[in-house]
C-alpha cells in the first residue's frame, strides 16, 4: 500500500480555495491534520487527533497508517494554479456512462480528447447521453480537479472519508466533494 492513496477532490472541477490558510486551519481544528511536516508551503501534514474519526476504515482489522514514522504516511494538499487537471494514476480504468453504465473503451484516448478541448461533450453510443468527460463515471479511480487532498498509504476500498469530513469540506467550499483511489 506504499504507493496507494485515498484522494479527496471537489466535484466542481474548477474549485480551488481562495484562502488556503483558512482551509488548513479549519482542517487542523477539526483534527484531520496535525503538525506540518517540513516547510509549511509544501502542504504536508501529520495526521491529526481525529483522523480515524474523519476517515472511516473498513474491515475488522483496519490498517491505519502511522504518521509518526514520517515515511510518507501523511496528508498532502495540492493546489493547481493552471485549472483543472487529470489526477489519475496507474489504476485508472475505462469510465462508464453515468446514465446507462455503458463502458467506454480506451480511457487514454478519452483523456487526450479532454486535454485537447476540455469543453468537449462525449456522447454515449448506447443511450446517447451527452456529458463532459469529467462527468463520466470514472469508478472511483480518477478525478479531474483544481485541488486535491491526498492521504497516503491507503489501499483501494479500505477506507473512505466520513460524512462529517465531506460535510466540513462542503461547508468550506460551497461545493460537494468526492474521493477516489490512486496508485502512483
Ligand atoms: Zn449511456
Amino acid at each position: 500500500m506504499k504507493n496507494e492513496q485515498l484522494v479527496l477532490t471537489p466535484v466542481n472541477i474548477q474549485y480551488r480555495p481562495d484562502n488556503i490558510p483558512a482551509l488548513l486551519d479549519d482542517l487542523k481544528q477539526s483534527g484531520l491534520i496535525g503538525a506540518a511536516i517540513g516547510d509549511l508551503s509544501s502542504y504536508r501534514f501529520n495526521f491529526g487527533e481525529n483522523f480515524s474519526d474523519l476517515i472511516s476504515f473498513l474491515g475488522c482489522s483496519p490498517s491505519i497508517p502511522d504518521s509518526s514514522k514520517r515515511d510518507g504516511s501523511c496528508i498532502e494538499f495540492v493546489f493547481y494554479d493552471s485549472g483543472s487537471q487529470f489526477l489519475g494514476g496507474k489504476n485508472t480504468t475505462d469510465p462508464c456512462c453515468p446514465e446507462c453504465k455503458h463502458q467506454f473503451k480506451n480511457w487514454q484516448q478519452i483523456l487526450q480528447t479532454w486535454q485537447d478541448n476540455n469543453n468537449k461533450l462525449i456522447t454515449c453510443p448506447a443511450c446517447n447521453h451527452e456529458t463532459l468527460i469529467p462527468g463520466l463515471n470514472w469508478r472511483y479511480r480518477t478525478a479531474f480537479a483544481s485541488c486535491e487532498i491526498i492521504i497516503n498509504e491507503i489501499s483501494e476500498g479500505t477506507a473512505l472519508p466520513a460524512d462529517a469530513l465531506l460535510q466540513k469540506l462542503e461547508n468550506f467550499s460551497g461545493c460537494n466533494w468526492s474521493y477516489f483511489y490512486r496508485q502512483i
